[in-house]
């Protein structure tokens, strides 16, 4: 075979080997065109959901296709995105009123933002642009999404194009105070300054899979209500089920401003992604001068078939026991890391829902830099996808997994230590 031109995504080619090729997908699992059989733990990059090409998504799409494959979104409209955004009003808090659509995690937050920066302006509070974000917080590889995220060795080049942020330390378990602390001193600092705090409710995917108590998420909510901060909860990754309720927030009963989801929307078939809002930045942005307009739009905005796809999989949770194989997985997880947290080879043993993750102790920090890269090829000769962050390796599988997949996930990290010596 000639040498594929593509360049992958978060992937230094000159040590990444061949990359394997899928030729379809069922349930938890992926088939190569040769029949290997791959247990995708980690739900390809967390979109998957129900299971890799669920029949009823897939049909939904065909139907679609057939009839409407995509028509400009302003001035129009149609049928599968007033259903959706009929629907996502439906499942989340009743003070979320408006859906606006993009096509990725990383543009649904730069709608966050434009909304609640625009929406200051349009109010006659332009002084109201500082953004504060949590420490370790991931939310996108775009300008703005980097820009609201964890600096490092990702987007060290990127840096001078990266406007500030104030950062908040991660609520570390027993030191919360601190967190809550840093964010009231920050409001009380710059009290018409601070336009919004950005966070990932109860579970920081890319920072390393750090988890915090749905408590500290309602006491951050009220201190931005106090201050009058706008609250963004960049649920792109945790919604959908993933800690355990359709949505993070709902644990913490917490009503955020501005929602962002995007991966699981379309049980992670296509791309789509829509950021909710509550009425006041709608209503902060309508008015008969045309300026006032919300200057925001994709191509691909509110794509019919893409909004097709999301519609069948609230239809799948509606219609399947989707909250029970949630509560069998994240029982699985549970009696699982019970046993882990026995063996002194793991620290940090944690879960939300059906994410679970634990940290493999390594003896010798030499080997930290390339540990992740040396798990992930040791669970793949086991026919297992994970991909872990460093030292820490997390699961979080489609919900179509069994209790046979996860004996299958978990002994191939029991025995991961002993196999690469660590
Ligand atoms: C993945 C992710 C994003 C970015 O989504 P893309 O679709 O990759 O642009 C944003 N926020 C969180 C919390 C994510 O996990």
């Amino acid at each position: 075979m000639t040498q594929s031109p593509i360049w992958h995504p978060f992937t230094q080619h000159a040590i990444a080997g061949d990359m394997i090729p899928i030729e379809r997908g069922a349930g938890a699992y992926l088939y190569t065109p040769d029949g290997r059989r791959i247990l995708d733990g980690i739900s390809s990059w967390w979109v998957t959901t129900h299971g890799h090409a669920h029949p009823r998504i897939a049909r939904a799409i065909k139907a679609q296709a057939d009839k409407l494959d995509q028509v400009i979104f302003a001035g129009f409209t149609h049928e599968p995105a007033e259903t959706l955004a009929r629907a996502l009003i439906e499942l989340t808090p009743p003070q979320l009123t408006r859906v606006f659509f993009s096509d990725s995690g990383s543009t649904a937050v730069e709608v966050a933002l434009k909304m609640a920066l625009g929406t200051w302006h349009h109010e006659g509070a332009a002084t109201r642009t500082r953004v504060a974000v949590m420490e370790h917080s991931y939310h996108g590889d775009t300008i703005g999404a980097m820009s609201v995220g964890a600096r490092g060795v990702f987007n060290r080049p990127y840096a001078p194009l990266l406007f500030d942020v104030d950062v908040i330390p991660f609520p570390v378990a027993g030191r919360e105070q601190d967190t809550l602390d840093a964010l009231d001193a920050l409001c009380r600092a710059h009290p018409d300054g601070v336009a919004a705090l950005i966070v990932e409710p109860l579970v920081l995917g890319a920072g390393g899979m750090l988890m915090y108590r749905p408590e500290t998420l309602a006491d951050l909510k009220r201190i931005c209500e106090r201050f009058g901060v706008v609250f963004i909860a960049d649920e792109v990754m945790t919604g959908w089920g993933r800690t355990g309720t359709l949505f993070a927030c709902e644990q913490a009963g917490v009503a955020p401003d501005i929602l962002c989801t995007s991966k699981g929307l379309t049980g992670g078939f296509v791309p789509l992604a829509a950021t909710l809002c509550q009425e006041r930045f709608f209503s902060a942005h309508y008015g008969m001068e045309r300026a006032r307009m919300f200057f925001h739009s994709s191509s691909y905005t509110a794509n019919p078939v893409a909004c097709a796809a999301a519609v069948a999989n609230i239809e799948i949770w509606r219609d399947e026991p989707v909250m029970e194989r949630i509560a069998a997985i994240a029982a699985g997880h549970g009696a699982r890391l019970a046993v882990l947290a026995e063996d002194a080879r793991f620290e940090n043993l944690r879960q939300a829902g059906t994410i679970a993750a634990l940290d493999i102790r390594v003896r010798d920090e030499g080997y930290l830099s390339d540990v992740a890269p040396r798990l992930y090829r040791h669970f793949l000769e086991r026919d297992v996808l994970l991909r872990p962050l460093g030292n820490t390796v997390y699961v979080l599988p489609p919900y179509a997994a069994t209790e046979g997949d996860l004996d299958e996930i978990y002994a191939a990290i029991a025995a991961a230590p002993d196999v690469l010596g660590l």
